[in-house]
């Protein structure tokens, strides 16, 4: 039977504000995971955004701190660290901290790259309850002795995966020796290929494991469709679809990083407002293009994989697929994004040739077929006969056609076994989003 907020032992400071945001009901992570949080333990939890993950570890870490409310902060260090990879979900993250906290007096701070640190060390000079980091600019702050971890209670290691794939394994180990012996310990991630489950191993003790998965249940609230298109038509169908003033907020997504430009770069000479966000655009540039998305100045958001993960933006009517992705879970993570908090969306996916062979793949993991739209100008009937070949061979095809040449990610695993990779897209992890620490996604 679903639980309310009340039953789930909550206290009424945090009801209060979950009224605020009109939450009426936990989600099924939430009621799985706060009885367990609200005593302490440790925690494993295979989920991703878009699934309520954030409350479900920030509304028990409340509760408990609310419990000590009378703790004095010590100067320049802080009762719960969130290690989280992006900047932007950072933000997020700190935003929802503040959203559920809000009646009840508790400091927290948020530091990532990629901006001036002043604000940051002044802000962690008194101490907080809550800090939430991205791991580099964490580090760069205890070396120069503003913060120190010794007094971490609670240790929060979101989209851990997400965190591997961006290189930042080191960090995370060094801030783990950072950390005190005696510690609550949340983990994150939205994948548990062999790599993940050892890192959480090294940090977890005696966890109650979490695994949500979203696909089947999100995908039947969203309105699907497959358009077949030759490659070299596919912007002109994106612009034909554009014409009409329905898709008012849309997030079309692309394969790779110079795709996404290429996108903009059509959708702007034909005036459509757009922007892209990928790990090649600055912190700033990022941030921007997702405010004035989400402020309804850009119509058309175009993203990879990577890039979007993670991001929460409401009111999605259209997402597009302008390549179709070859890792299927990933089409349930982009088309997941028009369906956020049970609302209904639509997801329209460009197939060329070679993609066939990924549409396939993706309609044996969500369990329907995706009904053809054959009513466009820019219907390819060849495409549609065509036979459809292996995903090794399509893959090798389009690696080959666009100078790809991405390694393969190696098959993930969820705790029930069975899934493959995860939802990082483009086909692989990507080498060259490695190395600089903080400015990526
Ligand atoms: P998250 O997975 O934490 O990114 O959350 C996804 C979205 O769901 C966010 O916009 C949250 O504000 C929202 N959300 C989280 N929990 C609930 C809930 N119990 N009821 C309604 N919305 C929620």
């Amino acid at each position: 039977m679903t639980k309310t907020f009340s039953e789930l032992g909550l206290n009424d400071a945090l009801q209060k504000a979950l009224r605020d945001q009109n939450y009426t009901t936990p989600t099924p992570i939430q009621t799985a995971a706060i009885p367990h949080l609200l005593e302490g333990r440790d925690l494993l939890g295979c989920a991703q955004t878009g699934t309520g993950k954030t409350a479900a570890f920030a509304l028990p870490i409340l509760h408990n701190l609310g419990l000590a409310w009378d703790t004095k902060l010590t100067p320049k260090q802080t009762r719960v660290l969130v290690l989280t990879p992006t900047r932007e979900l950072a933000i997020q993250i700190e935003e929802n901290f503040r959203a559920y906290g809000k009646y009840m007096n508790l400091k927290h701070a948020v530091i990532f790259g990629g901006v001036g640190q002043t604000p940051q060390v002044k802000a962690l000079s008194r101490g907080v309850d809550v800090l939430i980091a991205t791991p580099g600019r964490l580090l760069d702050l205890i070396q120069q002795k503003y913060l120190s971890l010794s007094g971490v209670e609670v240790f929060v290691l979101d989209e851990a995966d997400r965190m591997l794939d961006m290189g930042f394994v080191h960090d995370i180990n060094k801030v783990l020796k950072l950390l005190p012996h005696a510690r609550q310990n949340l983990f994150f991630s939205a994948t548990m290929p062999p790599d993940i489950v050892k890192l959480s191993n090294t940090i977890l003790k005696n966890p109650i494991k979490v695994e949500i998965t979203p696909p089947a249940t999100t995908v039947e609230l969203i309105q699907q469709s497959v358009m077949y298109v030759d490659r070299k038509h596919k912007s002109d169908l994106l612009r034909h679809l554009l014409k009409d003033n329905t898709l008012d907020r849309v997030i079309v997504f692309t394969r790779t990083k110079h795709g996404a430009n290429r996108v903009v770069e059509v959708l702007e000479k034909n005036r459509i407002p757009s922007a892209a966000i990928h790990g090649n655009k600055s912190q700033g540039a990022r941030q921007k293009a997702l405010e004035n998305f989400r402020a309804g100045k850009v119509r058309v958001l175009v993203a990879t994989d990577i890039a979007a993960r993670g991001i929460d933006i409401d009111d999605i009517s259209h997402v597009i697929n302008y390549e179709v992705p070859n890792i299927s879970e990933s089409y349930v993570h982009r088309i997941g994004r028009t369906a956020r908090a049970g609302t209904s969306g639509i997801a329209i996916s460009f197939c060329d040739a070679e993609e066939k062979a990924f549409i396939r793949d993706i309609e044996k993991l969500i369990a329907q077929p995706i009904p053809v739209d054959t009513k466009h100008p820019y219907h390819s009937a060849e495409i549609a006969e065509a036979r459809t070949m292996s995903s090794g061979k399509a893959k090798a095809a389009i690696e080959g056609n666009r100078g790809g040449g991405r390694g393969r990610r190696p098959p993930g695993r969820r705790f029930g076994g069975g899934g493959r990779g995860g939802p990082s897209g483009g086909g692989g992890r990507n080498p060259s989003s490695r190395g600089s620490r903080d400015a990526r996604s």
